[in-house]
This record gives C-alpha cells, sequence and structure tokens, in this order.
C-alpha cells in the first residue's frame, strides 16, 4: 500500500470475521498502527508483528491520547513516508470521530483512504438475534450517541424520536441508561417496549439483557452490564429470543490462545472460529532454519546414498524442501530415498510436496517413531495396517543390507534423544536443521488477559511453547489457564509451570480439536 497515506480503516465491533477484506490486506502492510481501545483482541492479534504499534483513542473518562495529538500523530507519521493504519473499533465515520481526525490531514494535503467497517450498531443486534428493522416491527432505525460534547447540551430530543418510531439504537449510553429509558417513557413511549441492553457484541463474552423501557435498568444494574454496550429500543428486540444464534454454536464464549506461527495455524484457528470460537492468535515461537550449516550442505551433497529421511515435524519437513530448492537441488535427489515421518501432520506437509511417506508409527511420538521404525526395518512388520504398505522390497529383507541402512534425520536442533537411541543400531544420522526461538509477542498484553481470566483456553503443540508462554508471563500465577496439551511431554511442562492440563488423545490438530470441544463441555 502507499506510502506517506493514512488509512482509516474501521475494524468492525470485535470478531475477526468482521474485519473487510481490504482492511485486512492494508494492515498486513502497514509501517505502523494506531489503535484504539475499543478494537478487538482478536483483530489486534491480526496486527503483523513487523509494524509499530500505538494505542490512543478513548475510553470515556479515561483519555490515553487527547484527540489533538492523535490528529498530529497520523500527520507526522504520513509525512516521514510511512503507510499509516489508523483502526477504529466499528465503522470509523459513526460516531468515531473519524471526521475530526481527517481535517488536519487534508490542511495538509496528505493522502488519505477510509475502509468502512462493520458497525456495531447493526452487527451487535445481528449476533443476538435482533434485526434492526423488520417488515412488521420497524421501518426505519436511529443511530444515537448518548455521550455528550463535554460542555455543549443538546440533550436527545425524546419527544421527536418517539414521534417517528422505529427502532432506537443508542451508542455510548450504558451509564445513561436510567435517563434514556425515562426520557422516553416521559415523551410517551409506552412502558412496556422491548429494549435491550448488548454488552461486548460479537466477542466470546457478548450478553445481553431484553427487558422493557421500564425495567431495563434495573434488570441491567443486577446483571452488572459492563462496557461496551450498546442499547436497543424497539419492538424488533422481542425477536430476540428466537432468532439469538451465536450462542448456540459449539465453541461460543470460548476465547482461545494460539501461540504457533500464523501460517501454520491459520486452518485450525479457521476450524475454532467456524464453530464460534473467538481465536487470538499470538505467535510466541518461530522455527528458523540453521544457516549456515555445513552439516546439511554435507548431507545435501550426497542425497542419494541415505535409504531412509526421517521427519518429526510438519515444519521440519517445510524446513527440509525449502533448504533443498535454496540450494538449487530438485527433488529428483530424493529418487531412492524412502520417507518416514512422526504423525498426520507432518504426513500430510510431505504430501504438499508431492511425496507419499512409506512409513509412520502407531503412536505419534519420538520414542515410538524410533520403536516402531526400527522393529518395521527388522522385518517385523505390524499388523494393524498402521503402517503404510509397502512399495518395494524393504532392504529389511536384506540381511547384508540392514546394518548398513542410512537414515537421514533432519529436525530441531534439540531434538528428542530417544528417537536416534532406538535407531541406533543403523548408521543414523541426526542432522539439525532448525531451531526454535522465542519471538516477542504482539500488541496483545497477554498478562492482563490471563489475569483478568479472560482467555478461556490456552493451546500448547510444544514444550518450547510452554516456555516461551512462561517467560512472557512473568511471575504471573497460572494456575487459573486451562492448557489444551498436544502431547505428554508438552503436557509435563505445563502442569510444572502451575497450569490445569488436558491432553489430547493423540499428538495431532484434530485430537486437539476435539480436546477443545470436550473441555468446553
Ligand atoms: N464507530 C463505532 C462506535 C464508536 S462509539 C461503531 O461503528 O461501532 C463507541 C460505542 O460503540 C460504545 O460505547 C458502544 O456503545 C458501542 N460498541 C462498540 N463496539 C461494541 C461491541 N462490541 N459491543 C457493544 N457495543 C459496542
Amino acid at each position: 500500500m502507499e506510502k506517506g497515506k493514512v488509512y482509516l480503516i474501521g475494524a468492525g465491533p470485535g470478531d475477526a470475521g468482521l474485519l473487510t477484506r481490504r482492511a485486512y490486506d492494508v494492515l498486513q502492510t502497514a509501517d505502523v498502527v494506531l489503535y484504539d481501545s475499543l478494537v478487538g483482541d482478536a483483530i489486534l492479534s491480526l496486527v503483523p508483528a513487523g509494524c509499530r504499534k500505538i494505542a490512543v483513542g478513548k475510553r470515556a473518562g479515561n483519555h490515553l491520547l487527547p484527540q489533538e495529538e492523535t490528529n498530529v500523530l497520523l500527520l507526522r507519521e504520513a509525512l516521514d513516508g510511512n503507510c499509516v493504519v489508523r483502526l477504529k473499533g466499528g465503522d470509523p465515520f459513526l460516531f468515531g470521530r473519524g471526521g475530526e481526525e481527517l481535517e488536519l490531514l487534508a490542511e495538509n494535503a496528505v493522502a488519505f483512504e477510509v475502509i468502512p467497517g462493520v458497525t456495531s450498531a447493526i452487527a451487535v443486534p445481528a449476533y443476538n438475534g435482533i434485526p434492526v428493522t423488520h417488515r412488521d416491527w420497524a421501518s426505519s432505525v436511529h443511530i444515537i450517541t448518548a455521550h455528550r460534547r463535554a460542555g455543549k447540551t443538546d440533550p436527545i430530543n425524546y419527544k421527536a424520536l418517539v414521534e417517528m418510531g422505529g427502532t432506537f439504537v443508542f451508542l455510548m449510553g450504558v451509564r445513561a441508561l436510567p435517563e434514556i429509558c425515562a426520557g422516553l417513557m416521559e415523551a410517551g413511549m409506552p412502558a412496556e417496549t422491548p429494549a435491550a441492553v448488548l454488552e461486548r457484541g460479537t466477542t466470546a463474552s457478548q450478553r445481553r439483557v431484553v427487558a422493557t423501557v421500564q425495567t431495563l435498568p434495573e434488570e441491567c444494574e443486577k446483571e452488572q452490564i459492563g462496557m461496551p454496550a450498546i442499547i436497543v429500543v424497539g419492538e424488533v428486540c422481542r425477536l430476540s429470543e428466537e432468532f439469538a444464534w451465536a450462542e448456540e454454536r459449539p465453541l461460543a464464549g470460548e476465547k482461545i490462545l494460539l501461540m504457533r506461527p500464523r501460517q501454520l495455524i491459520r486452518e485450525f484457528a479457521g476450524r475454532l472460529r467456524e464453530k464460534g470460537a473467538e481465536v487470538l492468535e499470538v505467535p510466541l515461537i518461530e522455527t528458523r532454519l540453521i544457516e549456515p550449516n555445513p552439516q546439511l550442505d554435507a548431507a545435501f551433497a550426497s542425497l542419494c546414498e541415505y535409504q531412509w529421511l526421517v521427519f518429526t515435524s510438519p515444519s521440519g519437513v517445510r524446513l527440509f524442501f525449502e533448504a533443498l530448492a535454496a540450494r538449487r537441488q530438485d527433488l529428483r535427489s530424493l529418487m531412492r530415498c524412502r520417507i518416514a515421518v512422526i504423525g498426520e501432520g507432518s504426513r500430510r506437509e510431505l504430501e504438499k510436496h508431492g511425496f507419499i511417506a512409506d512409513f509412520m508409527p502407531e503412536t505419534y511420538t519420538g520414542e515410538a517413531l524410533g520403536r516402531e521404525l526400527c522393529a518395521y526395518l527388522k522385518g517385523q512388520r505390524k499388523q494393524d495396517g498402521n503402517c503404510l504398505p509397502e512399495q518395494q522390497t524393504s532392504s529389511g529383507d536384506d540381511p547384508a543390507g540392514e546394518e548398513n541402512l542410512r537414515i537421514l534425520i533432519p529436525r530441531a536442533k534439540e531434538g528428542n534423544p530417544e528417537l536416534v537411541s532406538h535407531l541406533k543400531e543403523f548408521a543414523v544420522e541426526d542432522l539439525p536443521l532448525y531451531e526454535t526461538v522465542p519471538l516477542e509477542p504482539g500488541i496483545l498484553d497477554l498478562k492482563e488477559l490471563v489475569q483478568k481470566g479472560e482467555i478461556t483456553t490456552a493451546v500448547f503443540t510444544s514444550a518450547s511453547m510452554v516456555r516461551s508462554f512462561v517467560q512472557v508471563l512473568g511471575e504471573t500465577d497460572l494456575r487459573g489457564v486451562r492448557a489444551a496439551c498436544i502431547g505428554k511431554q508438552t503436557a509435563a511442562a505445563a502442569e510444572a509451570a502451575g497450569m490445569q492440563i488436558f491432553v489430547a488423545e493423540q499428538a495431532k490438530i484434530e485430537s486437539l480439536e476435539k480436546l477443545i470441544q470436550e473441555m468446553h463441555g
């Protein structure tokens, strides 16, 4: 996207799926993002790691940066030649002060673009089963701010509203709820008119109170409704009972933390969102090829001399082929290799590169892989069909060849030692291919989210991920964290850190998904 330009973007009401495609694309190329406190966590977690992030904006009464300073900051960042994103909750022009922020830019002839967002005024009712208009109930909708500008008194004209009829949506009005309801009734609205307050709509913690204009303030007091919330007044509110759908989704109410690199979890995150969970993508670790790597160079130079290649993770597979391509070596150098994988994920990754695995153990651990592969190579094949069928006569049938089988295991720098020890009767070469490095957490304050008990489930796919998490959270008490772990080793690390542990039946993503569903109950 263009440099020296400001993109005024509406982020929608919270659900990551309601961010527009245009907004997402521009966000990926931003040099700096100035964001509001109203922008949802799931959306903030999509802001790319590389760009600068500045918290501005407001939460009624708690100004982080005065509006004038935000305006000047936008101008300065654009004049410095940056691609500047101003990210706002909902739609930027609906009570978002978007207009004010553009004035200074226009005066200084700085280029800008406005990317409209899904407004909470319509989407939050929708997520609560309330259509803001309806042929039988309301032929107009009025969106009203209950927040007055300091020092100005331009009271809401309740009389005019009641005369017009239709649905009324009040934003920034929770504190003024009793006055609003009283004002409407004084202006002649029947006390039994349906009315609702909808809190944190479209997120995992959305709540609603549906009552009448007369009883709503008291009901909200009882339920301790907090912010942000909108008030909806009108006959359409009675439809929420019949039409409410968001809570019916299988993972509704779950706020799930994923910490793997985004490209590896996009599909998984998508499936969890499909089931109604709010998903935070906060990569805490990254896998990197070890470069330079003379041992790898040597192995690649004589790839045709290995009879077996063994992969212990999807990342290992991906990085292996990446390293191969980087050395301008093509797939024919693997023509004579047979390939073993640790489990489903690696098998799938391998298939993306056009190879079908020759062997996969019954249990997806390094120990089982070593043990079962050894048995397989020695000709003691398993009967239960979990091993993939033979494609050619195994060298294992050749007593002279077996001992000298050359096996290459390109994997993480500190891989599980049990794998190699089970295979030591062969000519095994343990090849450190990549390492796992911790990443700086992005924009979200994980510590705060954990302390407030906002995250319902944290998903761990390796012990190194647990270590990064613990490091980021410092001294925080982790007893409240429900950890969904991919395997025993990971669970042991999470338990040692004090978390409540839940372990997937098998070390694969599908099992994790099932586990999360079971944890949800
Ligand atoms: N531009 C925004 C509104 C900004 S005013 C939009 O188009 O949605 C801020 C008010 O929006 C809040 O006080 C609250 O009334 C409402 N709001 C924003 N997000 C909300 C959400 N997820 N749930 C309920 N109300 C929300």
